[in-house]
């Protein structure tokens, strides 16, 4: 349903001051969801987008609407339904990204956990387009802080991952408070019956976009995937090309931007590499890949549009460093190395938030993809040892070299300056390291992200795993019929402006604001801990969740059973949490109140502590890492047989100042 012949953002009617942006962010050609979706978004239609993470949605929906927005009318035209504030904040990131030349344009995200003054004061400050979280835009209908009268159109984005989170009866309750006739866009990357029955209730005479891919084996081809977020790319990948041995390769991404950017990056490194982008002339394009051909360079970084047609035997190796946009894409480009019946290697870098797309690739080419282990920088520093061995031994037995002139060298050096030939020789391998070290120091060691983290089996492919649940709602509705067994009580929902009975919402519903219960999926032994901040301190359990996963790098699954009492709260985290991660914890503020972490030593005033769940065998810890002082709790299980693969980690920013309630992480 895609129709390809769009090749150029010129040939849609978009605003001219957009199209400028995307030429300054590097947009070469519209992505396929976004030759589709543009046009009949522009006209005004409702859509419906069956589209994942990866393929260019939020574009496809942003444009458009930005198109048809009225600057000069300060009150909501376009609001964005997004399931976690992670995404709420790349949505309205991406906006202003895309609005950089509409002077006075205002977008603004809202979700939960977040100050709500400064949201009241920036609503009525006046605002275009709104990207928030269900809970809180109910907050604000509620109050009426947000006026909707004005609004054109809904766009709900990643559908089923707000039914999987149990936001979808807040959707229609919003969807039932904005005027009649606006637009509604729904986006999707599965389609279960509620997200269907959402599409056929409230989507009039939608456009159906949907990406459709051919099934093709690519059999010469090794392939596998890395799991690495936007901030790890550039060091998962030169850890590949230290250890990988590859003559010619082709390293895809999205932007012209991009290209220049990362062939500058490996070039600093000591790799000779080179863009191939759109903005180069054909000349210019032909003399770089005449440069692959003739081996001047080993690596192109290329966008898809200028690697069309590349044809180059030498090509071992295509790293797929941003997703591609589809699946027929992906085939295309790896399709550049395995020449000649030779065989080939393709690496495809995936964000935690793309492991969807991964899943289609793996669908349209028939065929598991493995993971890849990152080398840790210790395996990258005993590899470059080895590789420097290996120099010195192919100089020492070649016949077509002498030494002997060199060898006076050293001994007139060593007798001259009282030095052994060793040292001498030390002093050379020293001297040889350059940009890349032969030791690695001991706070690189500790500070390693891929030391322990690549050990991705199948299992750990957490959000497959969810999203796959969300496809018939049935392991949501199953986690919730546990909780709601446990007694667990859903205050929002008697006072529902909903007519409809308990029995047409199979879905749990929780609010954004609410406070996390143990989720069964998250089988890792746990730690309970003490944050000095309470109810008292005006703080929201969304507050707290929202600090400990920004700064801990953690997902929410792994955050349990908080209580809040009046002057504390208690939690419980995965156990074995790192002894830096603990210390930077402990100076986190909430509402400027410092959590102050400690171990939760069972002294509950109240009396009213609730267990920390209880481990089972087989759990992952935070990784073999200088640890904080095991709990004294009964809640942990020494045992962890999933290897070393981190929960939490540290940013890897080093000394990082804590901030007062963070925000996004990829
Ligand atoms: P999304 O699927 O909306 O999450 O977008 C994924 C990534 O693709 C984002 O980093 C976008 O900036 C990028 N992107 C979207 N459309 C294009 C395009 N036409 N050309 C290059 N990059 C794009």
């Amino acid at each position: 349903m895609v129709s390809p012949s769009i090749s150029s953002f010129a040939d849609l009617a978009l605003n001219p001051l957009i199209i400028k942006a995307l030429s300054q962010v590097g947009y070469e050609q519209p992505s396929p969801i976004q030759a589709a979706s543009i046009p009949p978004l522009l006209e005004g239609k409702d859509l419906l987008g069956v589209a994942q993470t990866g393929t260019g949605k939020t574009a496809a929906f942003a444009l458009p609407l930005l198109t048809n927005i009225d600057v000069l009318q300060e009150s909501p035209q376009v609001l964005v339904l997004a399931p976690t504030r992670e995404l709420t904040i790349q949505v309205a990131e991406a906006f202003k990204k895309y609005a950089q030349n509409l002077k006075g344009f205002h977008v603004l995200p809202i979700y939960g956990g977040q100050d709500m003054g400064g949201q009241l004061r920036q609503l009525q400050r006046g605002v275009h387009i709104v990207v928030g979280t269900p809970g809180r835009i109910m907050d604000h209908l509620r109050r009426k802080s947000l006026n909707l009268d004005k609004l054109k159109t809904v766009v709900l984005d990643e559908a089923d991952e707000m039914l999987r989170m149990g936001f979808i009866d807040d959707v229609e309750w919003i969807l039932d408070h904005t005027p009649k006739g606006r637009q509604v866009a729904l986006f999707s990357a599965t389609m279960p019956p509620p997200i269907k029955r959402v599409a056929d209730r409230y989507l009039v005479n939608p456009t159906e976009v949907r990406i459709e891919s051919s099934t093709t084996t690519v059999e010469a081809i090794e392939q596998a995937y890395v799991q690495a977020r936007n901030d790890q790319k550039l060091d998962a990948l030169t850890r590949i090309l230290e250890v990988e041995a590859f003559d010619g390769m082709m390293i895809f991404v999205r932007t012209k931007n991009a290209t220049v950017e990362l062939a500058e990056k490996l070039e600093a490194r000591g790799y000779s590499a080179a863009a191939l982008n759109g903005d180069m002339t054909q000349a210019l394009r032909e003399r770089t890949v005449a440069n692959l051909k003739k081996e001047k360079i080993d690596i192109l970084v290329a966008t898809d549009v200028a690697a069309r047609g590349v044809d180059v035997p030498r090509i071992t190796h295509v790293v797929n460093y941003d997703v591609p946009y589809d699946t027929d894409s992906y085939v295309h480009r790896i399709g550049r190395t395995g020449r000649a019946g030779r065989t080939g290697k393709a690496v495809l870098f995936v964000t935690p938030r793309e492991m969807y797309m991964l899943r289609s690739i793996e669908k349209a080419t028939r065929g598991e993809i493995p993971p890849m282990k990152i080398p840790s920088s210790k395996e990258v520093a005993d590899q470059r040892v080895t590789a420097f061995k290996q120099q010195i031994k192919d100089v020492l037995v070649s016949d077509e070299l002498s030494l002997d002139f060199f060898e006076g060298i050293v001994s007139d050096f060593c007798l001259e300056n009282a030095c052994t030939a060793e040292q001498m020789a030390a002093t050379l391998a020293y001297m040889m390291q350059k940009a890349r070290p032969l030791q690695i120091s001991e706070k690189e060691l500790k500070h390693d992200q891929f030391a322990f983290n690549q050990d991705q089996g199948r299992g750990d492919r957490g959000d497959r795993g969810r999203r796959d649940e969300g496809r018939d709602g049935r392991g949501r509705r199953e986690r919730g019929a546990r909780e709601e067994g446990r007694g667990r009580r859903d205050e929002g929902r008697g006072k529902r402006d909903d007519s409809r009975s308990a029995g047409d919402r199979p879905e749990r519903k929780r609010r954004d604001s609410e406070p996390r219960q143990a989720r069964p999926e998250s089988d890792v032994p746990m730690v309970k801990y003490r944050l000095e901040v309470g109810k008292h301190h005006n703080i929201t359990a969304g507050d707290i969740v929202g600090a400990i996963a920004n700064e801990a790098g953690l997902e929410g699954q792994y955050i349990n059973n908080l209580r809040m009492f009046d002057d504390y709260s208690t939690v419980d985290l995965p156990e074995g949490m790192p002894k830096d991660l603990y210390r930077h914890l402990q100076k986190v503020k909430v509402k400027s109140q410092p959590i102050n972490i400690s171990q939760f030593d069972g002294a509950d005033s109240s009396g009213d502590d609730a267990p920390a769940r209880k481990p089972r065998s087989g759990g992952r810890d935070f990784g073999s890492r200088d640890k904080a002082p095991r709990s004294s709790s009964r809640d942990r299980d020494s045992g962890s047989s999933e290897g070393d693969r981190p929960i939490m980690r540290r940013k890897p920013s080093g000394d990082r100042k804590p901030r007062e309630n963070s925000r996004n992480r990829d």
